[in-house]
């Protein structure tokens, strides 16, 4: 079995970048996208300086991230472990780009070009099918595949990639590592210090880096993939859901209600339809399924080919974001067809359940997302259940006092409230007091502890919205106004928490965390074992 793989020699690098450029004009690759490039890294303290260059790419992971992560099937993988993007499937939704560990994708936003005009050589190479969609390196597999039987991938120059073909100090070497006559397989059987980056991450990669030195941790770096739309879509989602919950549970506390189209009678129902006559249950039963549509919108705002969203349903077996939005649909669906027509407890139980589906599949999307230590932690979907409960209780709070129709005692409103907020400071205490494993992850809660944000998630967020409730419980004649600023504070604390996990404390990982330190070998068996030459043959 073929498994093509590279080793990099780090001691050999010159930092001349010509790897960089070769795989720019071999794969026409537009302004601000590069599948191939040379860090320039500085280490350690004057006057023991060294500086060190190191060509970075796709890793080819036996175990890819990316590939799960995918809800369109298009990436993929083949037999012999290249992990490639099929242009004509990829929605440019980015949840591949945050899985990836090693900055190896990119999205190509928009149509550009080096000048106000593309110039011949783009002309002949720029892929317009890869506009508004993900891109990364496939090991220039055009190349090899279809190659003569006698060609000799890694080399033979025609046949081999690029970045190594090209490569002026013989850095990069390209081969089969299955084979183990071949010389990549040797060189890392041979190579005690072959190092594999990120190797605790279990993604094994199918590169390996020889020389590989120590470097210290670099400053944190933001990502930069998922903007405002992906908060809104991770905060009204989860507020949607738990507005209906929280509505269809108190309304089961505080008596049925009638469902707002009469089938008998369905035309007459329609014309004397008025928002006024709406119970607060009826308005969480349209406006819960209306906030998760807009999370939805949201999504495919962002996404670079929204016209093909239907394709984010193809990969319902591995992806959480498949996931979501099967979830959403179904409790979109469930949650308004019971409203206009049923008022069916039982629908609503199994609504409420497909709603905490995608509330889980969106704290799932992020704890799988390994490259942002931030999200990807064990508590982060146990956060997203507790958050959408404190979001959705905030709105419900807002309905009900707009239409000065509690159902329930104040009382019960406010402990129900306290509860919430109290469980959800909880969690989220939990999460920050997450053993730091990496800088990275400290340098995020170290973000989330600042005064600014401290306040805001905690104070407005919980305390506030506590103390206000528990104002309501005592002064029943103001208790309204009270509820309503206590539900608008759930909301603006939330609001702050989505901003600052997705957008402020989202720091990559460090691509050289653990690197350089421990050879390969003693973190995990090397895939290629030299074989005795009988077996080989
Ligand atoms: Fe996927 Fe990133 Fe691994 Fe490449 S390096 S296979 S893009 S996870």
């Amino acid at each position: 079995m073929t498994r093509w793989g590279m080793v990099v020699d780090l001691g050999r690098c010159v930092g001349c970048q010509t790897c960089t450029i070769a795989c720019k004009m071999e794969n026409g690759l537009p302004p601000g996208t590069l599948w191939r490039t040379v860090l320039d890294v500085e280490s350690g303290e004057f006057p023991d300086v060294r500086r060190q260059f190191f060509p970075l790419t796709c890793m080819h992971c036996a175990d890819p991230p990316c590939y799960d992560a995918c809800p369109t099937t298009a990436t993929k993988v083949r037999g012999d472990g290249i992990v490639w993007i099929d242009d004509d499937i990829c929605i440019g939704c980015g949840s591949c780009v945050v899985a990836c560990p090693y900055r190896a994708r990119h999205l190509v936003p928009l149509e550009r070009y080096y000048f106000s005009e593309a110039t011949p050589p783009e002309l002949a190479t720029y892929n317009l099918d890869r506009v508004g969609i993900c891109t990364k390196c496939h090991f220039c597999y055009h190349k090899f595949d279809a190659a003569p039987s006698d060609a000799r991938p890694g080399e033979d120059p025609e046949y081999t990639p690029s970045c190594a073909s090209s490569c002026i100090a013989d850095v990069i070497r390209f081969g089969d590592l299955d084979d183990p006559d071949s010389t990549v397989a040797r060189m890392v059987a041979q190579h005690t210090g072959a190092a594999r980056m990120l190797e605790h991450l279990g993604t094994q990669p199918s590169v390996y880096h020889l020389n590989a030195p120590r470097i210290d941790p670099r400053p944190p770096e933001r990502q930069h993939t998922w903007h405002g739309l992906a908060v809104a879509n991770f905060l009204c989602g989860p507020t949607g859901v738990g507005l209906y919950l929280l509505a269809v549970l108190t309304g089961w506390l505080s008596g049925p209600s009638a469902p707002l189209l009469d089938l008998a009678n369905p035309l007459a129902s329609l014309a004397g339809w008025s928002p006024d006559a709406f119970a607060p249950r009826q308005w969480a039963g349209l406006l819960g399924p209306a906030l998760v549509a807009l999370g939805l919108l949201s999504v495919a705002a962002e996404a670079g080919r929204p016209f093909r969203g239907v394709n984010v349903f193809r990969n319902l077996r591995r992806s959480w974001m498949s996931r979501e939005s099967g979830f959403a649909m179904l409790f979109m669906a469930l949650a308004v067809l019971d409203t206009l027509l049923w008022e069916s407890p039982p629908v609503q139980a199994v609504a409420a359940l497909a709603g905490l589906g995608l509330v889980l599949a969106q704290g799932l999307i992020l704890s799988k997302a390994k490259g942002v230590p931030a999200w990807s932690v064990p508590i982060m979907p146990l956060y997203f259940i507790t958050s959408a409960l404190a979001f959705g209780y905030g709105a419900l709070l807002v309905l009900v006092s707009l239409h000065a129709d509690l159902g329930l005692q104040v009382w019960t409103w406010a402990a129900l409230g306290i509860a919430l907020a109290a469980v959800d400071l909880l969690v989220w205490r939990r999460y920050l007091a997450t053993p730091p494993r990496t800088d990275t992850f400290r340098h995020s809660v170290a973000l989330l502890k600042q005064p600014p944000w401290r306040l805001g998630i905690e104070g407005v967020g919980h305390a506030l919205p506590a103390g206000l409730l528990a104002a309501a419980a005592l002064l029943p004649a103001i208790a309204l106004p009270l509820l309503a600023a206590a539900g608008l504070c759930l909301l603006a604390g939330g609001a702050l928490a989505r901003i600052a996990l997705i957008l402020k404390a989202a720091y990559l990982v460090d691509l050289f965390d653990g690197f350089g330190m421990t050879p390969a070998q003693d973190l995990a068996p090397a895939r290629v074992q030299p074989q005795p030459a009988t077996q080989a043959a």
